[in-house]
């Protein structure tokens, strides 16, 4: 998934194509409230950094920006296991691979390796 922001500096106003603006301008007020302070492993809230707020914010602005609403899994039409956290993910015809039990397209717990801001990602098919 390409984005037309950047995940790690996201617009104070939804970028244009932003599903859900009011979700994004709550979820970016939580992003500015969580930043790294001067000694590189601590957010000013005192959590080791990226503390769990700031993720949760990240995650926020990318669900705003690619849907209104809850994500409604009417009919799942294909599951799978993240290839980043390990939960079941389905495909959603609207916005692709989705962790169905909070509505993220997201992962909350991401293996180490993983790209910021990692979206649900199928496990690569063995060879
Ligand atoms: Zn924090
Ligand atoms: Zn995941």
């Amino acid at each position: 998934m390409t984005l037309p922001w950047d995940p790690t500096s996201p617009p104070v106003q939804p970028p244009p194509g932003c599903r859900d603006g009011q979700r994004w301008r709550i979820a970016h007020t939580l992003y500015t409230q969580h930043r790294l302070e001067d000694s590189d492993t601590r957010c000013r809230c005192g959590e080791l950094w990226p503390c769990p707020t700031y993720r949760h914010a990240i995650r926020a602005l990318l669900t705003a920006y690619l849907q209104a609403g809850p994500v409604m899994i009417i009919c799942p039409t294909e599951t799978a296991i993240c290839r980043w956290c390990a939960r079941t993910i389905v495909s959603h015809p609207a916005h692709g691979w989705v962790h169905p039990h909070d509505g993220y397209v997201t992962c909350d717990r991401p293996h180490a390796d993983a790209p910021v801001a990692t979206t649900a990602e199928p496990c690569p098919a063995d060879p």
